[in-house]
């Protein structure tokens, strides 16, 4: 048994940090994947991200960009479609 072997379990769970900033207090900070929500509408217009300032508990809401939805999607942030298929 060895050190290298202890710890080689552990590199995977680490979670995916997403750097944010409120524009209520300034202050800027690391968000876990569990702490954000994505909302994908029907165009780029109505397709944000959203997040509680663990400062100030200001509700902040940003509008998301081609990649921004995909770097959210990729760390496994919860998601939310709001346009219908029908
Ligand atoms: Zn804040």
């Amino acid at each position: 048994m060895t050190a290298a072997s202890a710890f080689a379990g552990m590199r995977s769970v680490a979670p995916v940090m997403f750097r944010a900033g409120c524009p209520d207090c300034r202050e800027r900070f690391e968000l876990a994947a569990s702490a954000l929500r994505l909302a994908i509408g029907a165009s780029s217009r109505t397709t944000f991200y959203s997040f509680t300032c663990p400062r100030c508990g200001a509700a902040v809401r940003k509008p998301a960009g081609e990649r921004i939805v995909e770097l959210l999607t990729g760390g496994g942030v919860r998601t939310l479609r709001l346009h219908s298929t029908v």
